[in-house]
């Protein structure tokens, strides 16, 4: 599975709510919209480099509903597993959500993405979201709800919803970057994990693209992941350049809290962060990111059990 190539594409980042947690956007949201015709001309070299998967994503994509429809038609005719990650805006009612589920099963579309949070929730009805799921199910569209979550007591009863309505879910945790970047951490404990990232590419409406569709593009200070801009390189280029760069692939196959180990941190200070947290710490300072760079063909090779 690894090294399947997959990408999230962000058609555009506009939204029609505000989610105090997106980490799609700052403070003052980018609004950015690729043409058609460019987005078009995207998803066949994506088909010529070889790419199996497209996410779309960024902001809601359905807003843009009758675009989103002719590009997953074209992932599906040349055997692209698509996914469309929404807020289920479009599904006030069973037969509107019908409506768009059928629309969007004629083109092809392998999975829906369904998000659902306390923050989601103060701008879309609970009922949307089982419209939705509901939709999917009758219609036979694969489904499930991303519940993003910072497993405070509050969001016991978001998780009860979803679980007395038999929906399938799986819990995300909210992301401190983008909005959420001031938010106020819980303490949190966890195992010693690894945290390897899978690194999914993202793609801007800019057409810049990023190895990492996460916190990773709010990596400011210096730009880890930003591969390049699809003005100046071809996409085989920038997935190449994002398959052999070394941190990138000991990020991949070490992980994160290895290589906060090798950096210094204390295995105490490290249990403490959640992953994106631990990645800014180690790749958006420029420091740390010399220092890695200059050792990772060399002493951070030889770090693996
Ligand atoms: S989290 Fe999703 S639905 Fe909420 S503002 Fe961001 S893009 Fe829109
Ligand atoms: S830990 Fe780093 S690579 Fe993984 S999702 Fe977060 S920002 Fe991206």
């Amino acid at each position: 599975m690894g090294n399947i190539r997959k990408s999230a594409f962000g058609y555009s980042t506009k939204c029609n709510i505000r989610c105090e947690h997106c980490v799609a956007a700052g403070e003052t949201p980018q609004t950015g919209t690729m043409n058609l015709i460019q987005a078009k001309s995207i998803i066949h070299e994506m088909v010529q480099a070889n790419v199996k998967g497209v996410s779309f994503t960024a902001g809601e994509p359905l807003i843009f509903l009758s675009e989103i429809i002719e590009l997953i038609k074209i992932c599906c005719e040349n055997n692209i597993y698509t996914r469309v990650v929404t807020n289920g805006f479009w599904a006030k009612t069973c037969d509107m959500s019908d409506l768009v589920i059928l629309q969007l099963k004629d083109a092809g579309l392998s999975q829906l993405r369904i998000s659902f949070s306390k923050w989601h929730q103060k701008h879309i009805s609970r009922k949307n979201i089982l419209n939705a799921s509901n939709s999917c199910k009758k219609h036979g569209i694969n489904y499930f709800i991303s519940f993003v979550t910072d497993f405070s007591k509050e969001d016991e009863e978001y998780e009860d919803f979803l679980r007395k309505n038999n929906l399938k879910f799986f819990p995300e945790p909210v992301i401190f970057s983008g909005r959420a970047e001031g938010f106020r951490r819980h303490e949190l404990y966890t195992d010693y994990q690894a945290n390897c990232c899978f690194m999914n590419p993202y793609i801007s409406p800019e057409l810049d693209m990023y190895a990492c569709c996460d916190a990773g593009i709010h990596f400011t200070n210096t730009n880890f992941f930003h591969l390049g801009n699809l003005k100046n390189n071809t996409i085989d280029e920038l997935f190449l350049k994002s398959e052999t760069n070394s941190l990138y692939n000991h990020i991949r196959n070490m992980g994160i809290t290895a290589i906060a180990s090798f950096a210094g941190f204390k295995s105490r200070e490290i249990i403490k962060y959640r992953k994106c947290e631990l990645c800014k710490l180690l790749f958006d300072s420029p420091e740390t990111l010399k220092f890695l760079g200059k050792v990772s063909n060399t002493r951070l090779n030889e770090w693996y059990r």
